[in-house]
């Protein structure tokens, strides 16, 4: 079985930065690129917040642009999505869809989170033209225009608290009679005038020429006061929680309840020798293209001392 000096699952700003960081390193680094090649900011369309782009610049060119900077210092990248991980001795060996498995003596696991969707068919409808799941990359495109943002947890009153430092109008869509998030948070968004929550509300579906222009409601579904209506909309934004991808590690490497891995204090040493855990995968808080970034370095430089260490 071929034996990998340090494999890197994951191709998002984690995952390329780490194989930048281990080409240089001589540490011969294959990436796995998985299901979503580029990562989560190829959903979004342009990022205007990464330091080095004073214009900005559209998300899948900055994606490719760290990809041709990882293969310039001698990342192979492979298409495979891995399926499975057995972490219970080393090397540690991995499987992938098309079959195959090999082994490696570091790992450096930077699959990322993806951000929850309803399921309706008009989100993938209007993707990149309306409907957004985070409101950092996009909020800025909705200056002083009306949104609207579903969720009632920490998320969603982030997020509505930070789209009404921009828009002028931000419509909170939360199913249930009462916010989820803590006390601090609900009293930003209840005390925001530029917020109005809309409480015991779901969404149907939205509507536009071209881009989304409104949204179907339903007020209070399932009781003799139900109420369906339009609410004229600019943008779309979900907030109802990220799932990290790190069902193939689990349960050798611990995760938090919500399945995000642990590690070590600013450090993305997991539990296992070899293993590390960068970007969104292992960070509930930031969740930001440079905090992966930075986080892939890191796991990258890890790995260089763990091999080195080991003489391997
Ligand atoms: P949460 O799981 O806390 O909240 C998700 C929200 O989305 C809930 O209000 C939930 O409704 C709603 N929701 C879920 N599915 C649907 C659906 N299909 N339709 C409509 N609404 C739906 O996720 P968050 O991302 O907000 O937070 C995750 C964790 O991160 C939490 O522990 C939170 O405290 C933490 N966090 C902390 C922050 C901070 O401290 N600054 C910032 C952001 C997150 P319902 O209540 O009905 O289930």
């Amino acid at each position: 079985m071929e034996t990998i000096r340090c494999l890197i699952l994951g191709s998002g700003p984690a995952g390329y930065t780490a194989a930048i960081y281990a080409g240089r390193a001589n540490l011969n680094p294959v990436v796995y690129e998985g299901l979503q090649p580029g990562g989560q900011l190829t959903i979004t369309t342009e990022v205007e917040n990464f330091p080095g782009y004073p214009e900005g610049v559209d998300a899948n060119q900055m994606m490719d642009d760290i990809r041709r900077q990882a293969e310039r210092f001698g990342a192979e990248i492979r298409q495979q999505t891995a399926t499975a991980a057995d972490l219970s001795k080393r090397p540690y060996v991995l499987t992938f869809d098309d079959g195959s498995q090999v082994a490696c003596h570091t790992l450096i696991i930077a699959t990322g989170a993806s951000a929850k969707f309803l399921g309706l068919a008009d989100e993938e409808k209007y993707r990149g033209m309306g409907v957004s799941a985070c409101a950092t990359c996009d909020g800025f495109f909705y200056r002083k225009k009306t949104v609207a943002v579903v969720g009632g947890g920490d998320t969603a009153c982030e997020e509505a608290s930070y789209l009404a430092g921009l828009a002028a109008k931000v419509y909170l869509i939360v199913r249930k009679p009462f916010l989820r998030a803590s006390k601090a948070m609900q009293q930003r968004v209840l005390d925001n005038p530029k917020i109005e929550v809309l409480f015991e509300t779901n969404t149907l579906g939205l509507y536009g020429e071209g881009g989304v222009e409104g949204a179907h409601l339903v007020h209070k579904k399932g009781t003799p006061e139900e109420r369906t209506y339009d609410l004229p909309i600019d943008g779309f934004f979900l907030a109802i929680g990220h799932r990290p991808n790190s069902e193939l590690f689990r349960p050798a490497l611990p995760c938090d309840e919500t399945g995000y891995i642990i590690t070590e204090n600013d450090s993305p040493r997991t539990v296992l020798p070899g293993v590390f855990a960068a970007g969104d995968v292992a960070d509930p808080h930031y969740r930001q293209a440079i905090t992966a970034a930075a986080a892939g370095c890191k796991a990258a430089i890890e790995a260089e001392r763990y091999l080195m260490e080991q003489g391997l």
